[in-house]
């Protein structure tokens, strides 16, 4: 391996020892990127590599809440300000228990090339709380969105650093959230937020985005591969946001969700998750205040397998749209045991470096996450132009958009792929394109 990319790996290493989640998704990018590196010596005396690891900002802070019973509580909020070169610093939040600083600064860092790969002006950053949202009371969530925003104001704006979702905040949390914005500030700050309400300046197709550009990425794919998705089966693992827009447009494609699940589980449903009714259940499931995802099997009558994952079941492709490192080198072998030959990832990092290069070794094409799940901040970022210019597109306009952009993100993968004579390899091509921009972009602005 180049000498320059081992030494900031190995660096990288050191000195955070106790951010497992970050290295390996430092590890992941700078190996695949080296053949840039290798082409660009000036890269090194810039330190880009150095620079590129550590975020520009990094904001910690205390949130407190009361619940219903009036006890206090105290969470840690956080904000990455990862890198905005391209752009205003762009992600979602994630409430969820296991956030700390090793999970938000891996999903900044994937954030800042994915975000590049949309090819739209956002810089990446993501944030959170380590409070949990499960069986919490509507206004519990309401109060710990404004404790959380009566902080974060002050270091986001719509030039700034525009926030969205992520695991544990949808559109309730962004509407509690940019309410104590506009509240705070006494302005409106072109939305600030995205994948707000309809009625006050969100987008249509926002909650779908991001499971549409999955299918729309993997159609291209299937394009480039000379191959139909119609009548293809899919094993999903998660039933939130990711997986529901995932059912509803791998149904209109034609071809067959059989799995969801859960923590406690997944849900095998041969018929497919393939009718409105069922598509909404999802939906629905997800709002209640003790959602489980067995609800679903006790709905419509199939099967619940507790404790047990989705990739036993045998389909042609593998979509994980829960959370990171669900899959491990015993699923990656599980899948290519059942001769799995496709694996996209809705969810970000959803596999283990190990899993990733055992899935490719055994010729499955892997569609790595910040190409394939691009498609949720990429409309995010439409919303924002809407916003900008005081309109509002309509849902055709906004889905051809979303169309061209995951096409564009498949083509420039297997283009950069190509270049560097490493065939199919959809992870390395996506790092590199998205690298590449970055990059330039931080060579033309000078040391900061
Ligand atoms: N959290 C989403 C992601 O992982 C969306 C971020 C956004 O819309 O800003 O890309």
């Amino acid at each position: 391996m180049n000498e320059y990319v081992q030494r900031v790996i190995h660096n990288t290493s050191e000195k955070h020892k106790d951010q497992p989640e970050f290295l390996q998704s430092v590890t992941e990018v700078l190996k695949t990127i080296e053949p840039v590196v290798k082409a660009h010596p000036e890269y090194e005396k810039a330190a880009l590599l150095e620079r590129l690891v550590e975020p520009e900002r990094q904001i910690l802070f205390r949130v407190v809440w009361n619940d219903d019973k009036g006890e206090v509580h105290v969470n840690t909020g956080y904000r990455i300000q990862f890198n905005g070169v391209l752009g205003p610093y762009k992600g979602g939040l994630r409430f969820h228990p296991s956030v700390n600083l090793s999970v938000l600064k891996f999903l900044g860092f994937e954030q800042t090339f994915k975000n590049s790969l949309t090819t739209l002006a956002i810089g990446g950053g993501k944030g959170g709380s380590d409070f949990d949202p499960h069986g919490k009371s509507d206004a519990e969530i309401m109060r710990f969105c404004q404790a959380f925003m009566t902080e974060l104001y002050r270091h986001i704006g719509p030039n700034t650093d525009v926030p969205a979702g992520d695991i544990g905040v949808g559109g309730r949390e962004i509407g509690y959230l940019f309410g104590q914005y506009r509240r705070i500030r006494d302005s409106f700050d072109n939305g600030v937020l995205t994948g707000k309400g309809l009625t006050f300046g969100g987008s249509l197709i926002r909650p779908e985005a991001t499971g549409f550009g999955v299918l729309y990425y993997i159609q291209r794919v299937f394009e480039h591969e000379g191959l139909v998705l119609k009548g293809k089966t899919i094993a999903v693992s998660g039933y939130g946001n990711v997986a529901w827009g995932v059912c509803k447009k791998a149904t209109e494609l034609g071809a067959k969700v059989v799995t969801i699940s859960g923590h406690n589980g997944y849900v095998y449903d041969p018929e497919g998750i393939d009718t409105k009714e069922k598509i909404n259940f999802l939906l629905e499931m997800r709002a209640s205040q003790n959602a489980n995802v067995k609800m679903y099997a006790d709905k419509f009558g199939c099967a619940f397998m507790e404790g047990k994952k989705p990739w036993e079941v045998k389909v042609d492709i593998c979509i994980p749209c829960a959370t990171q490192n669900e899959v491990d080198l015993s699923v990656a072998e599980i899948m290519v045991q059942n001769g799995t030959q496709y694996y996209f990832e809705g969810a970000n990092m959803p596999a283990t470096n190990e899993a990733i290069a055992y899935l490719q070794g055994n010729g499955v094409l892997v569609g790595p996450a910040k190409a394939a799940n691009a498609g949720g901040v990429a409309v995010s970022a439409l919303e924002m132009s809407q916003n900008s210019e005081r309109l509002s597109w309509s849902c055709e306009e906004v889905d051809q958009k979303l169309r061209e952009i995951m096409y564009n993100i498949v083509d420039v993968s297997y283009q950069a792929s190509e270049r560097y004579g490493l065939k199919r390899d959809l992870v390395s091509g996506a790092n590199i394109a998205g690298f590449e921009k970055v990059a330039e972009a931080m060579m033309a602005q000078g040391l900061i």
